[in-house]
């Protein structure tokens, strides 16, 4: 081929690169400035119920600036509940979230379809890096029955503790909202109301919220640190126990912004709590019109088995 011909030839292929590349980075097909490598293995596959083998891994790469936000959580893809959701600013051009988030469990998902999401951001933006779903499957959760002595220990309670539970609260309060769908100012009463509400007055703003059983930290939710803070749960915390052999499982929402060293934190889920250590104090974040607690009881792991919790405390 003649010298000229192959010149022309050259500048025409690399016209054609640089128009390629052109269109591409108006479009971004030719890879974001964030990437994603060994991620968590879990797309698609059936993992065992209790399995603990799967750990999260992955290591965000920017080549455009620093990571700025880094996002992760398992999303129940049937309640659209967010588990174990983590957030960070890494400030960093690389960031290994395998050193990051132990709080992540597959272990402790309950049987059912999830998806696995990672997002991060950079000066160009947001970009979703795994969405990956997978299910847990095997033997079914199921919402074991009190045994006798349980059943009896509610029934001989009085006052507001049971021996099962231990109210979450130490002052005065006057009840609120019942479990279980029914008419009230509250339209998404109408369909389902998942806990019982306790409020004011008396007031119980700032009022400790307590533990009500001995347990472990599952999950320690930081509403402002989250999706701005729209989430209507507010900050919230939930214990898992065991009891007589029964697994249970509490939640507390709407709590005030953390900011005593007896509130519980960011980064103790796995710790232990006792029955009546501080968990928080009620406020209200999230949706609600003033400060209000609103708790749930349930029999099993989260988010299955809720029960009125007022059936522990008559
Ligand atoms: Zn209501
Ligand atoms: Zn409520």
């Amino acid at each position: 081929m003649p010298i000229a011909r192959a010149s022309i030839f050259v500048q025409a292929w690399e016209a054609v690169v640089s128009f390629f590349s052109w269109v591409g980075s108006l479009f971004g097909i030719c890879g974001s400035t964030l990437t994603l490598t060994n991620k968590t293995d879990v797309k698609d596959k059936k993992l065992p119920y209790g399995n603990s083998s799967v750990t999260v891994t992955g290591t965000i790469t920017s080549t455009n600036g620093n990571i700025t936000n880094v996002y992760a959580a398992i999303i129940n893809t049937a309640t659209n509940d967010e588990l174990y959701p983590k957030s960070t600013n890494p400030r960093s051009t690389t960031f290994n979230l395998g050193t990051w988030d132990s709080a992540i469990k597959f272990s402790q998902l309950a049987v059912g379809s999830y998806k696995f999401v990672v997002k991060a951001k950079n000066a160009d933006g947001e970009v979703t890096l795994q969405d990956d779903p997978f299910e847990v499957v095997g033997a079914a959760v199921t919402t074991p029955t009190p045994d006798a002595s349980a059943a009896k220990a509610r029934n001989k309670t009085s006052g507001k503790n049971s021996n099962i539970f231990q109210w979450p609260l130490t002052q005065n309060f006057t009840l609120g909202c019942p479990y279980g769908k029914h008419t009230c100012t509250w339209p998404s009463h109408n369909t389902s109301h998942t806990g019982r509400d306790v409020k004011s007055p008396p007031s119980i703003g700032g009022a400790a919220v307590t533990a009500m059983a001995d347990g472990v930290i599952q999950q320690v939710y930081k509403w402002e640190e989250h999706n701005n803070g729209v989430d209507a749960r507010g900050n919230f915390v939930i214990v898992r126990h065991t009891i007589g052999g029964i697994e249970y499982w509490t939640l507390y929402q709407h709590l005030s912004s953390r900011n005593s060293a007896t509130d519980v934190m960011p980064g103790d889920e796995g710790k232990t709590i006792k029955k009546g250590q501080q968990i928080g104090r009620v406020g209200h974040t999230g949706s609600g019109d003033g400060d209000h607690l609103h708790f749930e009881v349930g029999v099993g792991i989260y988010p299955n088995g809720r029960e009125e919790p007022m059936n522990y405390f008559n």
